[in-house]
Parts: structure tokens; sequence; C-alpha cells
């Protein structure tokens, strides 16, 4: 099934074009302090290497805004400050270098506040997301309209306005809710009503495997119709599981891809080898790989030798034990259990290189 996709205005983020008809870019989040630059820049090159493109950092204070020039400097991707209540610091992430400012209308909405960053914006020609959550829709709102898709676009509506006023455009929008239904209601509206690029993702999305199946039902939805410039999946977990699952959520709908797909058998009476354990190996080492190739583990020699042939390369059991094919060609010898994690790691960097995509 071919995607076409929504048409709409482009901004550039650092590197990273968002929408017009560049390619889905990845985003994710930072946990650690931000005034703490050097754990900062430790967990931003961690998120790249899952396949962050964009990196967004919180901005709460003067020490993190002052920390901004260093992890600007050193992280080697665009980094986007995320205010909330103070558009002095908006103001201040901006001088230290960020490639873009994410602020919520919910607590920066006085007129003369949006001119003084949006002009400061304006000064470094950098894009401002429109960043609506439904846990903080603006009061005058809410009372009208509640929390729900109608309240998320009239919010925005509002904020866009209220920049356009000052003669700022450059603007990307995100509509979230918890509930993924909701959150493809108000994203639908957007891409009716406004040609801004939309930045997606599902707030408060749960830990990470409720967190994973309800963003990739909401961003699925949504990308499958053509609308989303620009994906983020919000976990409670790991900050690295953003990067894998939104990448997981483009490869899926054949929008793209960075790491091998990894496809495993469910198990049954015949498994004879440990395909979870052996998944759960597999799994972390193709996030640290780059290519556009298959690997499958099957239990038994069942759909084994059938998957082997689908898969550029195969772990299967055996009656002989764990065996390995390359190409649908069977590698010599057998894999003890000892040695399955070394031999895995040997086998697939040499196959990512093999394939020229670059192991990392
Ligand atoms: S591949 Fe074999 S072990 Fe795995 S589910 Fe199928 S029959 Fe069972």
């Amino acid at each position: 099934m071919r995607i076409r996709r929504r048409r709409c205005r482009s901004v550039t983020v650092g590197s990273v074009r968002i929408g017009g008809r560049a390619p889905i870019s990845v985003q994710s989040m930072t946990n650690t302090p931000t005034a703490d630059a050097g754990a900062t820049i430790a967990q931003i090159r961690s998120l790249v290497e899952a396949g962050a493109q964009i990196v967004r950092v919180s901005v709460p204070d003067e020490a993190s805004a002052a920390a901004l020039h260093r992890i600007v400097a050193e992280s080697g991707v665009p980094i986007v400050a995320d205010i909330h209540f103070r558009h002095d610091l908006a103001v201040a992430a901006v001088e230290a270098g960020v490639a873009k400012l994410r602020i919520n209308p919910g607590n920066i909405q006085r007129p003369a506040d949006v001119r003084v960053l949006a002009e400061k914006a304006a000064s470094r020609g950098i894009p401002i997301r429109v960043g609506i959550n439904s846990g903080s829709i603006p009061g005058h709102i809410r009372e009208k309209l509640g929390t729900g898709a109608d309240a998320l676009w009239a919010a925005a509506e509002r904020h866009l306005l209220l920049l356009a006023e000052t003669g700022f455009t450059d603007t990307v929008i995100s509509l979230k809710a918890s509930d993924p239904m909701t959150t493809v209601e108000a994203n639908l509206r957007a891409a009716r009503e406004c040609d801004r690029p939309l930045h997606l993702g599902v707030t408060e999305a749960g830990p990470s495997l409720e967190g994973a199946v309800r963003s990739s039902v909401a961003i699925g939805l949504l990308l499958a119709r053509g609308i989303g410039d620009t994906i983020r999946v919000s976990l409670s977990g790991p900050p690295e599981d953003e990067p894998f699952v939104a990448w997981e959520i483009l490869s899926s709908l054949g929008l793209g891809r960075i790491h091998p797909r990894l496809v495993s058998c469910p198990t049954c009476a015949r498994t004879r080898i440990d395909v979870a354990g052996i998944a759960g190996e597999l799994s972390g080492i193709l996030r640290r790989i780059r290519g556009d190739f298959t690997v499958a583990v099957m239990g038994c020699e069942v759909n084994g030798p059938g998957e082997a042939r689908e898969a550029d390369f195969a772990v299967i059991g055996s009656p002989a034990g764990m065996i390995l094919f390359e190409g649908g060609r069977r590698l010599p010898g057998t894999v003890q259990p000892g040695e399955i994690r070394s031999r895995l790691e040997h086998e697939l960097s040499r196959f990512a290189e093999k394939q020229g995509g670059p192991a990392r």
C-alpha cells in the first residue's frame, strides 16, 4: 500500500527539515536534569544511537538555560528547548543556539510574552512548535469545549493566530491526548484546517509496552492516512526505547527504516531453543546496527527453513542444536549456548557491513 503524504509547509530544525517533502523524522526527549550538561549530552548521544534525529530538553530554570550552550555545541543533533510558564527562558534558549522552541499555549498566553519570544525566534530563523496537550488546555477553552479534539484544535488555532499577529508563521503543531483516538481526531482536524507540519505523539502514553501500543495505534492510523511529519513516542521507560519504537512504526508502514528487522516465532511445544532469550539478545544487538535486512529466530525445523529462506539471516532450533542461515544457506556447525551472544554479534556485524549498512 502506498501512502500519499499530506502536503504542508516545511520548517528547518538545524540539519533536519520537517514537512514539505522531507522524510518523517524521529524525535525523542531527555530525562536527565538539563543543568547537568554532561549527563544530558551523554543521554542525547545514546538517543541518537537509538535513532533520534532531533532531541528535546526541558528548560525549567536559568541553570538549564545556561547549560544549553554546551549541550547545543556538543550534541551533534538539533536541540529543541521545551519551555513552560516563562517566556524569558525561551529567549535565553534561543540565545544559547537551540534549533527550535516548543512552547505550551496553556501556560504562556500573554500576547506581549508571545511577541517577545516570537521576535527572538524570528531573529535567529528558528521555528516554534505550538504543543497542545489535553492536560494543559487554556482555561477559557477548557470551560467552553472540554479537553477533547475540538478543544485541542481550538487552543492551537488561537495560538497560531497570536503568533501570526506578530508576523511569525514558522510553526509546527502538535495536538496530544493520552487517549489515542482523541489524538487521532484532533490531528485529522488540524490536517484539514491548516497547512502546518504536524508533530505526532500520544501524551502520557504509559510504560514501555502499553505506551508502544497506544502510540502505534494513534501515530500509525494518522501516518497511514498521510498525516504527520515528525513523530515522538513518549514512554515511561528507558528513553532509548522511544526512537526504537518510533522507527518500528515507520518501518511497519513502509515509511522508513534504520535498524534491521527482527522476526521471531511465538514458540510452542516443538520449540528447541530459547527463542525469547535469543530474540532479546538479538534485539539489543540490532539496535546498534544500521541496515535494511531481516533477521529471523525460529524455534524448530517446522517453519524454520522456510523462514530462513525469506530472511537474510536466521537462527533456528534443530535436533542438532541452534543453527544459523545466511542468505538461505546454512552456515557450518552449531552454536553452543555459551557462545550465542558473541557469535551473533560477530555474524551480524559482518553481515551488516557486507550489506553496506555500516555497523555502529
Ligand atoms: S517455528 Fe516451530 S517452535 Fe516456533 S511456533 Fe512454529 S512450530 Fe512452534
